[in-house]
């Protein structure tokens, strides 16, 4: 049984000005960390996928075209732009293309495999038509959206576990009662406005791990048996990690592992395909994400092969 990861050099290559928050180096050092401690492409239990970019078509259907053709031809207005969060270059397309290409090909991988990770994906505050907080278009509707094109899937659920609410999956899914939205997230954090998930669990400040993992797994078993999905798309975002630099919460890295594994192993014995992105995670030091966003693929390793 393979584990199935994801992953394109481009999504670490893109020029940002110094200190800014982005962690754009953290994938490639994801990728390189995995590659030393796992022996990617060596590993009897892990397989390596490269992505295409997804098609503007696709996700003209499920944002405005008008703010999907300012956006590819930087015509946005700067405020919309700095909403965003990011300089406009033409990395900055192409790769944002590429990295939603990922998390669809990441559902084609569950879909088949039972378990796919994508090294990035995550962009959750991607509305309609704007983009905001380093979100552009949203991979985890695109791919929740493509998820329903298979055969045997009418039921789709993204657990997103980042600790900032997905409000633009929110209201992007609003009217799709076949794609359930499932928030986990701190109460003050980004965005200030939160809009109503099909369900949201929102823990207060200072959550710390004992808290975190009580919560959700008091939720999330009866969240999978109310609505029995047919895959999970699985936001796995670190910044719930007590140095994150944009988190308020106190979960410690082995509270990570527990919550992800938690995720994996209940769908696991569910049968029930999970496609996971890495999410958020801000640190100055990209280098000490590395670790934290590690703990998605060990515990899936771990799941795959019964620990
Ligand atoms: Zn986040």
């Amino acid at each position: 049984m393979a584990l199935h990861l994801v992953y394109h050099p481009i999504y670490s290559e893109l020029e940002l000005p110094p200190q800014h928050r982005y962690p754009i180096h953290k994938y490639r050092m994801l990728y390189q960390h995995l590659d030393q401690e796992l022996g990617l492409g060596l590993h009897p239990h892990l397989q390596l996928h490269q992505p295409h970019p997804i098609s503007i078509d696709e996700v003209k259907q499920l944002h405005h075209p008008d703010y999907i053709d300012a956006l590819f031809s930087n015509t946005l207005p700067a405020a919309k732009m700095r909403r965003i969060g990011f300089p406009w270059s033409p990395q900055l397309i192409e790769r944002t293309l590429t990295s939603s290409g990922g998390t669809k090909l990441t559902v084609d991988l569950a879909y088949q495999h039972g378990i796919g990770i994508h090294l990035s994906g995550g962009y959750h505050h991607a509305h309609h038509d704007f983009g905001s907080g380093f979100c552009l278009i949203n991979d985890l509707a695109l791919a929740a959206r493509h998820a329903l094109t298979l055969k045997g899937i009418d039921k789709v659920m993204i657990i997103d576990c980042d600790v900032h609410h997905g409000d633009g999956t929110a209201t992007l899914l609003a009217d799709n009662p076949e794609i359930i939205t499932f928030s986990v997230h701190c109460d003050k954090n980004f965005p200030a406005r939160k809009p109503a998930s099909d369900i949201d669990l929102a823990l207060p400040r200072d959550t710390t791990t004992e808290e975190y993992l009580d919560a959700f797994a008091s939720i999330l078993p009866l969240a999978l048996a109310q609505h029995q999905p047919d895959i999970v798309i699985y936001d796995a975002g670190v910044d719930i990690h007590q140095h994150d630099e944009l988190g308020y919460f106190k979960v410690c890295i082995d509270g990570i592992y527990q919550r992800d594994h938690l995720v994996l192993s209940l769908c696991r014995n569910a049968s029930i395909p999970v496609a996971a992105v890495v999410g958020g995670g801000y640190r100055s030091e990209h280098q000490h994400l590395v670790k934290l966003h590690a703990q998605l693929i060990y515990s899936a390793l771990d799941v795959l092969t019964q620990r």
